[in-house]
């Protein structure tokens, strides 16, 4: 099995096309919003804000996502086939898939929609802020001294690798269904990452066993709608409240899987996967969360994050020399939720 970093990785490279689109499209209006700010002329900055626009960002990109999406369906193939050598895909017995041109096409989708609203939103709220501040240094669209993002561009790359999170991880489920379709496989199990992170929705979806067949015709479908309000309703994220823990441990699997929980992602930054029948063990027995969770919330507070997480060694090596063991645990932390941009945005905070 290919290491769970080459996952993260892939991650990575579609945010980092997603945060170079979203700064080459809107590079010269960002610095005109800052002029406008900086002439106290704040009518104008929410004009220029409401301008701002992601459709079309990723155009120059299409042949790089294209390979990205081949590599997270490969990465989701050999989670059953065992290594990327005999995956469907690279023994030539399948085409490539027309749904990966489509998941591109909603990831395009996603920024001009859901994603831009949340910058727009972002922005006009920071731009109230510091229309009432007295604080005249805050500075939205420039660079503070020896920042190395902008406020509104750490913004985007937060947007950015939410996502390529949810799009990696979708093609990676499609992949995984595709192959253990072709192989004959009846079930699968999800497996998560179990941490201080791994919140009580992934922690009880851990192990639980879904109908391969239903869950290849569901991704399909997700696949291939255009509208993300049909998205969300094929592909929903259960309720984290204890309300909607509850409704969820009422479900046996067969009703979760109908209800759209038959794969991850479970929200933004999810790090579950599909795996092969009878390979997760430890699970919480069907029913079991609500007595689970105590133990679940203790577990989440004491973390224990190996550095070893933060991939470049530049980064992890400040981290190592310049915090104490609790500070290395929250920039861990904020590494897997929100990349190196993240990271290094706590430890400029912590150091
Ligand atoms: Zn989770």
């Amino acid at each position: 099995m290919v290491l769970p970093g080459a996952f993260i990785s892939l991650e990575r490279s579609f945010a980092d096309i997603i945060a170079t689109g979203w700064r080459t499209a809107s590079g010269e209006l960002v610095q005109a919003v800052q002029s406008a700010v900086d002439a106290g002329d704040y009518d104008t900055a929410h004009d220029l804000v409401d301008r701002l626009n992601l459709a079309g960002a990723l155009d120059g990109f299409w042949p790089q996502l294209e390979d990205l999406a081949v590599a997270a369906f490969i990465f989701g193939e050999q989670n059953y086939s065992g290594n990327t050598h005999t995956t469907a895909l690279s023994r030539g017995d399948i085409p490539i898939p027309p749904e990966l041109a489509k998941a591109i096409t909603q990831l395009s989708l996603s920024l001009s929609q859901p994603a831009m609203a949340r910058l727009s939103h972002f922005a006009h709220t920071m731009l109230r802020a510091m229309e009432t501040s007295t604080d005249p240094a805050v500075a939205l669209f420039r660079k503070a001294d020896g920042a190395e993002k902008t406020l509104i561009d750490r913004e985007a790359q937060k947007v950015a690798d939410m996502v390529a999170n949810l799009t990696a991880s979708r093609i990676a489920s499609f992949g995984f269904l595709t192959d253990a379709r072709i192989g004959g496989a009846t079930t699968y199990q999800v497996t998560e990452v179990l941490d201080g992170l791994t919140c009580p929705v992934c922690r009880y979806m851990h192990g639980r066993t879904f109908d391969v067949a239903a869950e290849y015709e569901r991704t399909l479908e997700a696949l291939g709608t255009d509208d993300p309000k049909d998205l969300q309703s094929i592909a929903p994220w259960p309720d984290q409240s204890r309300a909607g823990l509850r409704r969820l441990n009422r479900l046996d699997e067969a009703e979760m899987q109908a209800r759209g929980y038959g794969s991850p992602p479970y929200h933004p930054s999810c790090r579950g996967l599909l795996t092969r029948s009878g390979t997760v063990t430890g699970g919480i027995a069907v029913g079991g969360l609500m007595a689970a969770l105590p133990m679940i919330l203790r577990g989440r507070s004491d973390n224990d994050l190996s550095l070893d997480v933060i991939a470049d060694p530049d980064l992890r090596g400040r981290v190592r020399d310049l915090l104490g063991p609790e500070g290395q645990q929250m920039v861990v932390a904020s590494y897997i939720e929100g990349g190196p941009a993240e990271a290094e945005a706590v430890l400029s905070d912590l150091a």
